[in-house]
């Protein structure tokens, strides 16, 4: 891997960050930060794809320099310093691939307030100096939609923003569509709590909209919709039509079935006819695709792919033949230790009635002699997994087989007090994904990719699922062929037979 000489780019962390600065890679404080091109003949294909995909903004971000071996960012003075990442020193998926791997951006007000660094950086763009864009790293013209991020405030009697404020705060940051502030209905305990929520969301939408008339604001408004059954999603959504929106954003529907999701979007479609855009919040799944395209969806969005690379116990990477198979975990071992120490310790301390006083005495005992006996080992066998694991990757002469592979995972998973999902991982190292994948992370990273440790890796992997995400959805566009995923693990044996060893 290639590795900037010593000292090129200064740590950041401990410098003013020009957040207009577009002065390329040259400015050692913020490397990345060009605004990324215009991807002209991508946007075109963009434009064409009847369901649009947006992705929601959780400042995924990994540093393009990332050296694995030594587990170093590229902002390290040496070897004591790790470096570190953040916005300046890291990229977006879309500044890695030479296309974005989405239609546009769902930032939400409640997420990107959770970091001061973040609002900060907002302010400062603010007024004609970026926006949102320049943040993002992408053109003014990259459809960037805004809402207030409502499972944020779920558990709150009302949203914490007023209208008159949300109105200004897309303005000021440059959105191109702004949803309206709404209420999540099914954070109420009862129907009268329901209905409250819901009628304060219509009222919003009638106050957005009328202000945001009356003011001439740019940006497209878009109504927030929401509902308990499928006449109360209707009845709102006939409401939004009629003050005078054309795109509505329905809302509220993570938790409920596929089916669900189904009768909900049709019988609103039928209710307001086909010349009124739908978006679907956060619902973007396979199993849907064909349903939201009989059923004319504009446009939804969806992390869960991205964010499943790392959430999920089995199901971390999924490639283009419709499989998906688990990641690799390679422990750090001194945490692992750590909380398998606790554990124990914990245990021992309930069964004997002790002192809360007692029992932190006993963990940090117990986990200063578990880190003693066993921490040196475990970073032994910890390199040994890295080695073994890139000599297969690389397909080395002297590369391990599968299964001595695995043996060796499963004994420094249980020697760090771990699980180890043979199976699955075999079914991963058998099949060689990352090679059968040609994005530009998995060309680079190889393996690094199928293995579950750390941002750079696991967010790598999520980058790639978003990818992948994309181009089978773009595949169903065209095909009308649904998609259908399996697990690896369960997949015919034939498709190993080149991949064994
Ligand atoms: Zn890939």
């Amino acid at each position: 891997m290639e590795k900037d000489s010593e000292g090129e780019y200064l740590n950041p962390g401990k410098k003013t960050i020009d957040y207009r600065a577009d002065r390329g890679s040259e400015d050692p404080r913020t490397p990345n930060s060009e605004v990324s091109q215009e991807w002209k003949g991508w946007k075109e294909q963009s434009q064409q794809r009847k369901l649009k995909y947006f992705i929601p903004d959780w400042d995924d971000l990994v540093d393009p320099r990332y050296d694995f071996e030594n587990e170093r960012y590229s902002n390290s003075t040496g070897p004591d310093d790790r470096g570190s990442g953040g916005w300046e020193n890291e990229v977006f998926a879309h500044q890695i691939y030479d296309t974005p791997s989405y239609d546009g951006i769902l930032v939400s007000r409640e997420v990107l307030h959770k970091s001061k660094k973040k609002k900060k950086a907002l302010e400062e763009l603010a007024d004609g100096n970026g926006g949102v864009h320049r943040y993002l790293r992408v053109p003014t013209n990259f459809p960037v939609m805004g809402d207030c991020g409502a499972f944020g405030y779920v558990d709150q009697e009302e949203p914490p923003y007023s209208v008159d404020d949300v109105l200004d705060y897309y303005t000021r940051h440059g959105f191109n569509y702004g949803i309206s502030v709404d209420h999540l209905v099914f954070g109420a305990d009862d129907r009268e709590g329901q209905r409250y929520r819901y009628d304060l969301t219509l009222e919003n939408a009638q106050e957005f909209y009328d202000k945001h008339q009356a003011q001439g604001r740019e940006w497209v408004p878009m109504a927030a919709v929401q509902g308990w059954n499928v006449d109360s999603y209707v009845q709102a959504a006939q409401e939004c039509v009629a003050i005078g929106y054309d795109y509505l954003a329905v809302g509220g529907l993570v938790k409920s079935t596929t089916v669900e999701i189904t009768s909900v979007l049709e019988a609103i479609r039928d209710a307001v006819g086909d010349d009124i855009r739908i978006h679907a919040l956060g619902v973007a799944r396979f199993a849907s695709i064909r349903d939201f395209l009989r059923i004319g969806v504009t446009s939804v969005d969806s992390a869960t792919y991205l964010r499943r690379a790392w959430t999920s116990r089995k199901d971390n990477f999924w490639t283009r033949d419709q499989r998906v198979y688990s990641a690799i975990r390679v422990p750090g071992p001194k945490r692992a230790l750590r909380s398998a120490a606790k554990k124990q310790a914990k245990e021992k301390a309930k069964k004997r009635g002790m002192s809360p006083e007692e029992k932190g005495a006993l963990v940090d005992e117990a986990v200063e002699a578990h880190l003693r006996e066993r921490l040196v080992r475990s970073r032994e066998m910890e390199q040994e997994c890295f080695d073994q694991l890139r000599a297969y990757g690389n397909r080395k002469t002297n590369a391990p087989s599968v299964d001595d592979l695995v043996e060796l995972l499963d004994q420094y998973q249980g020697y760090v007090g771990r699980d180890c999902l043979r199976e699955h991982y075999k079914a991963t190292l058998r099949a060689r994904p990352w090679e059968r994948c040609d994005c530009a992370i998995c060309e680079r990273d190889g393996i690094e990719v199928v293995i579950f440790r750390g941002n750079n890796r696991n967010r790598r992997r999520g980058f790639h699922n978003t990818r992948v995400f994309y181009d089978l959805l773009g595949q169903v566009l065209e095909s009308g062929e649904s998609v259908t995923i399996r697990r690896g693990v369960n997949a015919e044996p034939e498709l190993f037979r080149t991949g064994m060893s």
